[in-house]
């Protein structure tokens, strides 16, 4: 556990890097707004955003599961199951966390005031994956907090999810197309690029589905699946009609203030 940073930091640039350069090589969309002007605003959220979480939950939440583990907090610390299991169950559990918490932050109208600084994004590239509200940052390390808590979720499986999390976020924003012959079986159990894009649907409908960031599973059984869009990938309005101009939806001014302000 004492390389966990080096760990995450090194999957992150790792997989930023390679999505960036499939981006570059061969982008799905064109952008509307110059990707300099995007970058700089998610780039700059991205920034604000982890000195903020670091400020307010200033623990990380590997440490909080040590400390569990050690004190025997938590169902896994108390029911006597083969690690392995632990790990796996930890993993669908808090995946299904994560799917709930997003839907959510679309159907609770304050979370959505928040949730919308991720979606005016007119584009979706690798770089929307990492754009959230500091405080919707800091709310979601709180109910990952308190699952690690209730569950006793063994270190590795933390460390393990926060990768994957961040990794899949990367991947399924990113701005590229598949070939058909990978995308049709991987989306059988991912969620691709195509399908999260849908998510990015200027159409209402659209939006509130595919929830996932990581696999199809919780939105096939919990109703939210769309696999195609009224309109194709190619075609499809991306980001929210209320902030059609980059000074509204891609300056990192106002994306910091929009949640404070009705619209
Ligand atoms: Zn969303």
């Amino acid at each position: 556990m004492t390389n966990e940073v080096w760990w995450r930091l090194g999957f992150f640039f790792s997989i930023l890097v390679i999505m960036m350069l499939l981006e570059w090589r061969k982008p799905a969309r064109q952008s509307p707004i110059k990707s300099g002007t995007r970058w700089f605003a998610n780039f700059g959220l991205v920034v604000l955003s982890s000195v903020v979480a670091r400020l307010a939950v200033p623990i990380g939440l590997t440490a909080v599961a040590i400390y569990t583990q050690q004190h025997g907090i938590g169902l896994f610390n108390l029911i006597a199951l083969p690690n392995v299991i632990a790990i796996v169950l930890s993993l669908i559990l808090l995946d299904i966390l994560i799917y709930w918490q997003h839907r959510l932050f679309h159907r609770v109208p304050i979370l959505w005031r928040l949730h919308r600084v991720h979606h005016a994004d007119a584009h979706v590239d690798t770089s929307t994956g990492l754009r959230f509200h500091p405080i919707e940052i800091v709310l979601s390390i709180l109910v990952k907090l308190v699952a690690v808590v209730v569950l006793g979720v063994p270190a590795i499986a933390v460390l393990i999810f926060e990768i994957a999390l961040n990794g899949l976020a990367l991947f399924n924003h990113a701005n590229i197309r598949l070939p058909s012959a990978i995308e049709k079986p991987l989306r059988l159990i991912l969620m691709t690029q195509i399908l999260h894009r849908i998510h990015h649907s200027q159409v209402v409908s659209e939006t509130n589905s595919n929830y996932g960031f990581s696999v199809i599973w919780w939105d096939k059984l919990f109703g939210s699946y769309k696999s195609e869009a009224k309109k194709t990938d190619n075609d499809l309005d991306i980001g929210l009609i209320e902030y059609p101009t980059a000074k509204q939806n891609a300056s990192l001014w106002s994306l910091s203030m929009m949640p404070f302000k009705s619209k």
